[in-house]
């Protein structure tokens, strides 16, 4: 039976409801009044406290999907593009993912790593790597990582996982730190969620891969990652380990995209009964070619356009929670579903063990192939030419605005003078430390436009001269 509140896979996620969800979509999926009465409940609503969005429920917004109506559709972008300048802004967060060991003992038939697959080499960062990566990654101007692993509990055991963090964290090099690592391993004990949330994790990111469970065991036949029940619940284990930043995902290609848009709204809507706070980010891979791995041999690949109107959706659903692409996508993907919702990108990946210090791009290792092969330079220049804010910022987690306090700082109308000014100073860091002339020159310019759209002028004042001092001084990590 379908319980929103249940601990339980199965009573959370029910198939059953996704099923009647999907058939009251296509019930109504030309019902224009119905249709109209839900893009009305999900528009921004401004008070004199801030902007307001109620959001979707998994019902609600898998009508919006199943509908084909061209103008409904255009509206549903026009509605996704509103209510991301209402949160986001024109900023947009930057961050690389870091594979720290492709040692892996699932047999995810989608995935390199799995244990059958003999002709992809195996490797483990030692600490030192770790070092030359992060050196790397700093030189390149980064952050903010996402560090990457397969389940080992012998090669990649939990504290393998917090030693890498611990050195990635000890780094300074030049003006360069990591002052955000997220995490992205698989589902474990709340134990170990204590330990990672001590070591000073951000994100505990988690992709569910699909929701469908008789699908998920068949792409996942053996090892720990099989137990779909174990792997739904992480989440809830993860809370309960004190992470309350946490990152859903699917990955879009392994089952029917309907059957997965409902799950993953389930899912959301769980975590906010259960622990009062919704998702942190929601990520939409999409299945790539890699080693041993064959896009085609799955059925369920979805269109761009498809991509872009889930994109649009989960920002409509899910007005509060970040959401984040990767480079599996071109840029010309990227492009469209920034401008529809996504918050967060990568740049300037490498998806291979040891990746970043080597000079080539080497393939023996990568996860999957990377669509978008340009520099970060290049992200962030493309970015500010097509008016965002690049943003470096990592200061809600370092000032703990985390989980539900984070969520009060969207509703309360503060961003602009919060958030705003953090992506403005950290872009500044950027500018002067790491960015080629033509980058520096676009970014000072959009600097000098944007510290007019800080609303308070006590901010704007505090903004100007911290500015000055990144600029002349060398100071660095101011924040708000
Ligand atoms: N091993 C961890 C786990 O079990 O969740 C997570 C790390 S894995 C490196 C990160 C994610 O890459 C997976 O959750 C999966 O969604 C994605 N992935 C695996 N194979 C892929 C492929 N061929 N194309 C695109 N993404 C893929």
């Amino acid at each position: 039976m379908y319980n929103p509140k249940s601990l339980k896979a199965e009573e959370f996620i029910s198939d059953e409801e996704i099923r009647a969800t999907l058939a009251y979509a296509d019930e109504n999926k030309n019902n224009i009044e119905l249709i109209d009465s839900i893009l009305e409940k999900a528009r921004p609503r401004k008070t004199d406290k801030g902007t307001f969005c109620s959001g979707l429920t998994h019902r609600e917004a898998s009508v919006l999907l199943a509908c084909e109506i061209p103008e409904k559709i255009e509206e549903m972008y026009a509605l996704a593009e509103e209510i991301k300048k209402a949160f986001y802004g024109n900023r947009i967060v930057i961050f690389a993912p870091l594979y720290l060991s492709n040692y892996c003992v699932n047999g995810c038939t989608y995935c390199p790593y799995h244990y059958k697959n003999k002709h992809i080499c195996r490797k483990k960062l030692t600490q030192e790597e770790v070092r030359k990566e992060v050196i790397a990654l700093q030189d390149m101007g980064h952050k903010r990582l996402a560090i990457e692993s397969g389940e080992d509990p012998v090669n990649n055991p939990i504290e393998y996982i917090l030693e890498c963090i611990d050195t990635i964290y000890s780094i300074k090099h030049k003006n360069g730190e990591i002052r955000r690592v997220n995490v992205n391993i698989a589902a474990t004990t709340v134990e170990n969620y204590r330990k990672l949330k001590e070591s000073g994790i951000g994100t505990y990111i988690l992709f569910q891969e699909t929701y469908h469970k008789e699908s998920y065991l068949k792409l996942h036949p053996t090892g720990p990652k099989h137990d779909y029940d174990y792997h739904t619940e992480a989440m809830d284990r993860a809370m309960e380990g004190g992470i309350d930043d946490v990152g859903l995902g699917v990955l879009f290609g392994l089952e029917l995209y309907r059957y997965e848009f409902a799950g993953l709204l389930m899912h959301a809507e769980h975590l906010e009964a259960v622990h009062g706070v919704g998702p942190h980010t929601i990520s939409v891979p999409r299945l790539k070619r890699a080693d041993d791995i064959n896009p085609d041999d799955f059925d369920n690949g979805i269109s761009d356009d498809i991509f872009a109107k889930i994109c649009a959706l989960i920002r409509i659903a899910v007005p509060y929670t970040g959401m984040i692409i990767s480079t599996r996508e071109s840029q010309e993907v990227r492009e469209k579903v920034i401008k529809l919702g996504v918050s967060q990108v990568s740049g300037g990946s490498r998806t291979s063990v040891g990746g970043y210090a080597e000079e080539e791009r080497p393939h023996d290792t990568e996860q999957f192939d990377v669509s978008d092969q340009r520099t970060l330079d290049e992200v962030v220049c493309w970015l500010m030419e097509m008016g965002y804010i690049p943003s470096f910022c990592t200061a809600c987690y370092r000032e703990g605005r985390t989980g539900d306090r984070f969520m009060s700082l969207c509703k309360s109308g503060q961003i602009q003078n919060c958030c705003h000014p953090n992506a403005l100073m950290t872009l500044k860091e950027y500018l002067m430390d790491y960015a080629s002339q033509h980058t520096k020159d676009v970014g000072d310019e959009i600097i000098m436009k944007e510290i007019e759209n800080i609303p308070n002028p006590k901010v704007r004042e505090i903004v100007i001269k911290n500015l000055k001092e990144i600029a002349n001084d060398n100071r660095r990590d101011f924040r708000f």
